[in-house]
């Protein structure tokens, strides 16, 4: 099946401390690639915002990206966007920068909890590091994002899974946090917030979307309309990556528009 509405609202320039590429090759790569929107939105951990110069991070990415939204004009939708990590351990200072900085797109995200390492870094063969603890913490920090609100759309509700299930094959029993994903999904509902799916997975060794079929059927069934796709790519090569499988996945749960961002206002675009 192939689509022709294809966008990616997740993606990282060189100015993600982890990112690769430039802002305006990831623009010639997404114009070739066929992509109709490209959100570029950079690493904000909010929790060392001036400890490590995210503050920088923020206007250098900002105006860079400005800037190849106008220079692809009519060719290319360019959204300006952030992914404030942890912006609940610092409320005060992602109000003042999303206030402040005039953002299409807006990510809310969790890569570690208070004063922790970020998932990515752990090592979940320790036997000293008691994982469902970490997990039960997890979710009700991602409740209390969905609460504050701050954001546009909710990245990667299962990011540690990536991790914990695909990286280091620990079982995880997912049915006891049933109750609270359905929390976070209703107060997203409420807030009218996007729930995010994150097709990095699918290149992963977890194999499966953040969040999978499950969650996404259950969000439906809530009421849940808003939806917004991004690939998380950290390299041009993976722009766009696993949209269409997310597609075709979101078509087989119901769903029949996905959410782009301009100016942090929702439009909503037939999956086709
Ligand atoms: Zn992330
Ligand atoms: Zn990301």
């Amino acid at each position: 099946m192939a689509f022709k509405n294809i966008v990616d609202l997740h993606t990282h320039t060189d100015n993600s401390f982890d990112g690769n590429h430039s802002t305006m090759y990831l623009c010639e790569t997404a114009f070739m690639k066929g992509l109709r929107a490209v959100a570029f939105t950079d690493h904000l951990e909010m929790d060392a915002f001036y400890k490590d110069r995210f503050d920088r991070t923020a206007i250098q990415s900002f105006f860079e990206v400005s800037k190849a939204r106008s220079a692809f004009k009519g060719r290319l939708l360019v959204c300006v966007g952030a992914e404030l990590g942890q912006a609940v351990y610092n409320k005060e200072i992602s109000e003042k920068l999303t206030s402040t900085m005039k953002y299409d797109i807006v990510i809310g995200a969790i890569h570690n909890l208070p004063e922790v390492q970020d998932f990515y870094y752990m090592d979940f063969n320790d036997e000293s590091i008691d994982y469902n603890k970490l997990l039960d913490q997890y979710f009700e920090w991602e409740l209390k994002l969905a609460q504050w609100g701050g954001f546009d759309t909710l990245a990667h509700l299962t990011y540690p899974l990536r991790y914990i299930v695909g990286n280091y094959k620990k079982p995880v029993d997912m049915s006891k946090y049933s109750e609270i994903i359905d929390e976070i999904l209703l107060t997203l509902i409420k807030n009218e917030k996007a729930l995010e799916l994150n097709t990095a997975g699918l290149r992963q060794p977890i194999g499966v979307t953040s969040p999978d079929e499950g969650i996404l059927r259950r969000y439906k069934e809530l009421g849940g309309k808003l939806i917004t796709i991004g690939s998380d790519a950290h390299f041009a090569e993976h722009l766009g990556a696993g949209i269409e499988q997310g597609y075709e996945l979101l078509q087989r749960c119901g769903f029949d528009s996905i959410a782009i961002y301009q100016n942090r206002t929702p439009t909503l675009i037939p999956i086709e």
